[in-house]
C-alpha cells in the first residue's frame, strides 16, 4: 500500500536525472542510436522482491557485464585453480580494452577484454578447428546460464552481434595476441565469436538486479529458487568485481560506493550488496572509462543515502522479524470497566506485535516495512518491539518512523516498544546531522516525526495504549 523504499528510489533518481554529461557509445551504430536520456533503476532484495523504476523494462545489451558471468561459468566448470593458471585476479589500472598481460603472460583479470575473451575460450572445446555450429551450441549454454541468473529467458540482439563482429579489430588484436602467446587452447576466432555474442545479450535493469541478487545470495536465484552456481563461485565474482569491476577507478569506487559492481558500454551497471541485494541501473551516457555517468552517480547515492556500503559492518540484518503475533492469548488489562473489557476482548486480533531482532539496516527495515504494508488491512494497532535490536542505522530508523506516521495517517496506530531507548539515542546522535548524516532525502518525503509519540519502554504500557486507542476509536465511531 505504501512503500517508502519506492519513495527513496524515486528521490535518488530525481537527484541524478540532471547528470547529462558523457556520451553514448558510438563505436557501432546500434549503440549510437539509443535514447541518451534513458534511465532505469531496479533493486532486488534477498527474498526476490523487486523494486522497479523508470526505464526498468527497456532492453539494452549487457556488454561487459557479461564478463563476470562467463567467468563464473568457467570457474564452475574448471575450478579456481585451473582458471587461475590462465587469468589473473589483479586490478590492471588500465582501460578495459588495453592490449596487455601480466609477466606470466596471463590477462591481468577477467573484467578486462583480454581476460573475458580468455574466459570465453575456456568454455569451448580445446581444439584448433571449431565450426560455427559448435560456437552456437556453446553460446546456447551461455544463454541458459545468464537466463538462469536473471530468472527469465534472455535473447541475443542479432544486429549488435553483427556489428560487434564486423568492427571488433581491437578485440581481434587481443585474441590473436593471446593466441600468439599460446594462452588459448582453442580457436581464437571461435573465442572472439563467443565473446561478441555474450556481449550482445539483451537485458533490462530488472534482469541486472535479479542477477545481482543471485550473486548476493551465493548463487541461489531468490526469484526462482534455483541454485545457479555455488557459494565459492559467488565469492570469487564478488572479489573480482570489487577490485576490477569498474576499471581504472577501482579504488575510488570501493571507497566511495563500496558495492562490488560491473559496468558495460551499453549503459548498464550491475551492483551487489553481498548477502542482501542486487541493483541494476541503466543510463547510456558514458564517462571516459566507459562507465554510465548517471549509473555511477545513482550507485553513489544508493550507497550513501541508504547506507549500502559493503563495509557498513557488523550487521546481521536478514533475520529481522523474530515473530509476529496478535493479542489473542493476552488478557485485557484490569484498568477498564467490564463493558470496555468485553469490547476489547472482541478485537484482540486487531492488535499485532512485531518483534524485530538483529542490527537494523536498510535491508532489514525494508523487509519489516513490507510485512507491515501487507498486514495493514488486518490490523488497527501495530506494536513494533525492538528490545533485541542492537544498532539502528540512521536510514532504518527513519524508515521505521515514517512507516509509523503512514500507519497513523491511515487511521491505524503504530507503537514502538523500545526499552533501551535505541531510537531516541540514535535520534540524539543524529539530530545535528539532519536526520541521518548521509540521508540526503527531504524530511517531508520521509514523513519523519522527531517528537516520537507512542514510544514505550515496556510491552504492558504499549498494550494499554493500544487498548485506549481501540476504545477511543469505538467511542468516536
Ligand atoms: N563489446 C564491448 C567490447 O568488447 C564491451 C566493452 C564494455 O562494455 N566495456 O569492446
Amino acid at each position: 500500500m505504501f512503500s517508502h523504499v519506492d519513495g527513496y528510489l524515486r528521490h535518488i533518481m530525481a537527484d541524478c536525472t540532471g547528470k547529462r554529461s558523457g556520451n553514448v557509445a558510438d563505436y557501432i551504430p546500434e549503440l549510437a542510436a539509443v535514447d541518451p536520456d534513458g534511465y532505469g533503476l531496479s533493486l532486488c532484495v534477498h527474498d526476490g522482491h523487486m523494486y522497479s523504476h523508470g526505464d526498468s523494462s527497456v532492453e539494452f545489451t549487457i556488454q561487459s557485464i557479461s564478463k563476470p558471468l562467463t567467468y563464473a561459468m568457467a570457474i564452475s566448470r574448471l575450478g579456481n585453480a585451473m582458471v587461475d593458471e590462465k587469468i589473473g585476479v589483479e586490478p590492471s589500472g588500465e582501460a578495459f580494452n588495453e592490449i596487455s598481460v601480466d609477466d606470466r603472460r596471463r590477462p591481468k583479470n577477467p573484467m578486462i577484454n583480454a581476460g573475458a575473451i580468455l574466459a570465453a575460450s575456456l568454455l569451448l572445446p580445446p581444439v584448433t578447428e571449431i565450426d560455427e555450429a559448435t560456437v552456437t551450441k556453446v553460446f546456447g549454454e551461455v544463454l541458459d546460464f545468464y537466463s538462469a541468473c536473471a530468472g527469465r529467458r534472455l535473447t541475443l540482439d542479432e544486429a549488435v552481434y553483427a556489428s560487434e563482429k564486423a568492427t571488433g579489430s581491437r578485440n581481434r588484436a587481443i585474441g590473436y595476441m593471446l593466441d600468439s602467446f599460446g594462452a588459448l587452447d582453442t580457436n581464437p576466432d571461435a573465442a572472439l565469436d563467443l565473446y561478441y555474442r555474450q556481449c550482445s545479450i539483451r537485458v533490462t535493469t530488472d534482469d541486472l538486479a535479479a542477477i545481482g541478487s543471485t550473486i548476493a545470495n551465493g548463487g541461489l536465484n531468490p526469484r526462482t529458487g534455483r541454485m545457479v552456481f555455488n557459494q565459492e563461485v559467488a565469492q570469487r565474482l564478488l572479489s573480482v568485481m570489487t577490485t576490477c569491476g569498474m576499471y581504472d577507478g577501482a579504488g575510488d569506487w570501493v571507497t566511495g560506493v563500496g558495492l562490488p559492481a560491473k559496468s558495460g558500454v551499453g549503459g548498464g551497471i550491475l551492483a551487489v550488496l553481498p548477502g542482501q541485494l542486487g541493483i541494476g541501473v541503466y543510463s547510456p551516457r558514458l564517462d571516459e572509462h566507459g562507465n554510465s555517468v548517471r549509473g555511477v552517480e545513482t550507485c553513489r547515492h544508493l550507497s550513501t543515502d541508504l547506507g549500502l556500503h559493503m563495509f557498513n559492518v557488523t550487521r546481521e540484518s536478514r533475520v529481522t522479524i523474530r515473530s509476529v503475533y496478535d493479542l489473542d492469548g493476552v488478557e485485557v488489562s484490569g484498568d477498564w470497566t467490564e463493558l470496555e473489557r468485553g469490547f476489547l476482548r472482541t478485537c484482540r486480533d486487531r492488535v499485532r506485535v512485531y518483534e524485530l531482532q538483529g542490527d537494523l539496516t536498510f535491508a532489514g527495515a525494508e523487509s519489516a516495512l513490507r510485512r507491515l504494508e501487507t498486514d495493514m488491512d488486518d490490523l488497527s494497532v501495530a506494536i513494533v518491539e525492538i528490545s533485541r535490536i542492537g544498532v539502528i542505522d540512521p536510514v532504518a530508523r527513519t524508515m521505521l518512523l515514517s512507516a509509523k506516521r503512514t500507519l497513523d495517517e491511515r487511521g491505524r496506530k503504530a507503537m514502538l516498544v523500545d526499552p533501551d531507548n535505541v531510537v531516541r539515542t540514535s535520534v540524539k546522535r543524529h539530530r545535528n546531522d539532519a536526520i541521518a548524516p548521509n540521508l540526503n532525502v527531504p524530511e517531508d518525503l520521509l514523513g519523519f516525526d522527531p517528537t516520537l509519540p507512542h514510544v514505550h519502554s515496556t510491552m504492558d504500557e504499549a498494550i494499554e495504549d493500544a487498548e485506549a486507542f481501540l476504545l477511543k476509536q469505538q467511542s468516536d465511531a
